[in-house]
């Protein structure tokens, strides 16, 4: 109704305004477009009345010029009939003078003879006739002068008069040419005015031409407007029928809505009760695999052997120097990564053990090697990793590497974190972190406040058998960050303690003890942890070369500790009851992460070079002796051959033939023993290596 009721008026407004536009046909339509031409057009116009206004004020300045000019011309022409008169009189007056002087002339002539009669008669008689001759000749001079002048004055004037003659054609050529002008612009002018009176015309009619057409248009647009409006009215009608119906539904859906919700809310609560039976059901199942795959990873882990060996041959670096004493002495096998080939004194030896890298290896090819293991100790198992060998052959490379390519220190850290991290969901972890040193079988705090201060290991009060170091510090630590500033801090102890760094440490037991505790948060069960890292000192055997003093005795307490080390690997391997834990300070400490079920591993670390290649090999058949070893469960130790602790002293340091090697590292007897499958390869009947029971 609104927009019928709206039309209506347009209708009406629209009327009135054709009847306005009837009544003055002349005058100017209202808000038309053609109105603004008008005006444009009418503009124009006045622009162009203007202009003429303005043609015709330059016209009258050039009729002013050119009276101007004619005066100027006319006083020029009085001027110059009063020079003509003046001239003429002026001719007149000399003409006149002229005539005078040739009369005056003649007449002088006429008397001359009588007068030259005189002169002479006044040259014999009288000086007062003499006189009035050079006078009367004097004046003659002078007129002559005087007419030459009025000749002179003469020709002037007449040059005078011929350039105003000249000047006035000009002046009279000019104003012919500003009245020719004059005349084109007038023309011109009047031209414009006619088209431009056309073309007002011209415009006029097209505007009303056009009117007429809207108009028109206006006409027909208000009939199609009525019928619209016609055709409205129903559709208004169905629109309001529709508004009524929707209302009506509106008014319903609240209690639509509350229904759905209510079904919504009921399915939704009973897919939770699904998602958390079924949750419950892939957590039961997901503890279940847990615990197989702890099953499996100790499985694998006692098929590997709980003591391993591997051994790391470093590159050939510039400190190895040049010439023979420096060529490469250590070769592998192709087909089987266990084997290491050493060429001594011209007489190749072989070892077997674990896995042998070469000196291509990279920090992380060696890390894969031992991830198992220290992923065990998160499992509550205690693990110990020693880097073994002489100095120079990459212990402290394998164990601490350097700050751009860490070694398994490093990185066990970290995988400890990131392992701890995704089982922090079901487990609460601590991870505190512990740094000593062993020289000269002192047991000394790298993270204490006092590095002097010597430690003492004590048995745990509470009668559980354990160990403990009372004084030694530990860091707990919940970020890689923090690990690194233990270890820093660790560092600045040790340079600030020692002078000679390098050469201390290759004199000492450097430890790295990594403690997990954690707390299943569904049962509540603890499991502990220990990762013992060892980066141990120097295997070369100094006291053999006639060292003296504090030398020797620093050589001897390392002898004892690695012998020591030997016969308890040894006393673990047969099962002997008595295990001498006690021989050093090394073996005492690490007690009970090397017996039961802990996990040991060997780096035995090799340097390439002919020079070395003594060392090397007293380092590859201690390697291969410990490797025989098999640690237990007690209940199953026998009491098996033992491997004399005096061993590791009494290796022969000269070459050793495979044959000899195989002597030395056979073991005796007992399913638990692992024969390296160098002595496999060289009986042919040989067995398969067993698996350990
Ligand atoms: P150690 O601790 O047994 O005395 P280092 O670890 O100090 O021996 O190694 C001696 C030198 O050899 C160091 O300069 C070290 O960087 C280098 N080195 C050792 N092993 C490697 C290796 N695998 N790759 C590259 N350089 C090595
Ligand atoms: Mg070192």
């Amino acid at each position: 109704m609104v927009e019928n009721e709206r039309l209506r008026q347009e209708l009406r407004h629209c009327e009135a305004e054709l009847q306005e536009l009837r009544a003055q046909p002349a005058a100017p339509c209202v808000g038309c477009e053609h109105s603004q031409e008008s005006t444009q057009l009418r503009d124009k116009l006045s622009q162009l009345q203007l202009e003429v206004a303005e043609n015709k004020g330059m016209l009258s300045e050039l009729n002013l010029e050119v009276q101007q000019k004619t005066d100027r011309l006319a006083e020029v022409e009085l001027r110059l009939k009063d020079c003509l008169a003046e001239k003429a009189q002026e001719e007149e007056r000399l003409s006149r003078r002229l005539r005078d002087s040739h009369e005056t002339i003649a007449s002088l002539r006429a008397q001359s003879p009588p007068v030259k009669y005189v002169i002479k008669t006044v040259e014999v008689e009288s000086s007062k006739t003499k006189q009035a001759l050079s006078e009367s000749q004097a004046r003659n001079q002078h007129l002559q002068e005087q007419v030459a002048m009025q000749r002179q004055v003469l020709k002037e004037m007449e040059q005078q008069l011929q350039s105003s003659h000249q000047l006035t054609v000009q002046l009279r050529a000019q104003i012919a040419m500003y009245e020719a002008e004059l005349e084109r612009a007038h023309g011109q002018m009047l031209e414009e005015m006619q088209s431009l009176e056309e073309d007002k015309n011209r415009a006029i009619e097209e505007a009303f031409a056009r009117a007429q057409v809207e108009m028109k248009a206006v006409h027909e647009n208000l009939a199609g407007v009525r019928t619209n409006l016609l055709t409205l009215q129903p559709a208004l009608r169905t629109l309001t029928n529709d508004y009524n119906g929707l209302k009506r539904q509106v008014r319903g859906f609240p209690m639509l809505l509350q229904e759905a919700l209510r079904n919504v809310k009921a399915e939704i609560g009973q897919a939770i009760e699904e998602a958390n039976s079924n949750n419950q059901e892939l957590l039961r199942k997901y503890r279940r695999e847990l615990q197989l795959r702890k099953k499996c990873h100790n499985e694998l882990v006692r098929l590997k052997g709980n003591i391993r060996v591997i051994a790391r041959v470093r590159p050939v670096t510039k400190e190895d120097g040049e010439g023979p004493e420096a060529t490469n002495a250590v070769s592998f096998d192709p087909d089987d990564d266990s084997i290491i080939h050493l060429l001594h004194k011209g007489k190749p030896v072989s070892f077997e053990l674990d896995k042998v890298f070469s000196p291509w290896a990279s920090q992380q090819d060696v890390f894969q090697e031992v991830q198992a293991l220290i992923t065990s100790c998160i499992d509550g198992f205690n693990v110990c990793i020693f880097a073994y060998g002489q100095t120079g052959a990459g212990k402290t490379y394998t164990m601490e590497g350097t700050p751009e390519n860490p070694g398994i220190n490093q990185r066990a850290l970290q995988l400890l974190f990131s392992e701890v991290q995704e089982k922090a969901s079901d487990w609460q972890y601590t991870m505190t972190v512990s740094a000593a040193e062993i020289y000269n079988e002192v047991l000394r705090d790298l993270l204490g406040k006092d590095p002097q201060e010597k430690l003492e290991i004590r048995l745990c009060p509470d009668g559980s058998g354990q160990l403990y170091v009372p004084g030694l510090t530990e860091f707990q630590v919940q970020s890689v960050d923090d690990i690194n500033k233990v270890f820093e801090f660790g560092h600045t102890n040790r340079t600030t303690e020692f002078t000679n760094l390098n050469e201390h440490s290759s004199r000492s037991h450097a430890l790295l003890i990594v403690t997990v505790r954690g707390v299943d948060c569904s049962t509540g069960l603890r499991t502990t942890g220990k990762l013992n890292l060892v980066d141990l000192a120097g295997s070369e055997r100094v006291g053999k070369s006639g060292a003296e003093g504090s030398r020797l005795r620093e050589a001897q307490h390392i002898n004892k500790s690695l012998s020591a080390l030997g016969d308890v690997i040894a006393a673990l391997r047969s099962r002997q009851g008595h295990v001498p834990f006690r021989n050093s300070k090394l073996t005492y400490l690490l007690q009970d992460s090397l017996s039961g079920d802990s996990k040991t591993l060997m780096v035995v670390q090799v340097s390439p070079v002919e020079k070395n290649t003594s060392e090397t090999l007293y380092s590859l058949k201690f390697a291969e002796r410990v490797r025989s070893v098999e640690l237990g469960p007690s209940s199953r130790r026998t009491e098996l051959g033992s491997w004399s602790s005096q061993e590791h002293l009494e290796w022969e340091p000269a070459c050793q033939t495979l044959q000899s090697a195989r002597a030395h590292s056979a073991p005796s007897s007992g399913t638990n023993s692992r024969p390296g499958s160098i002595r496999r390869k060289l009986q042919p009947s040989g067995r398969s290596r067993p698996v350990p029971v």
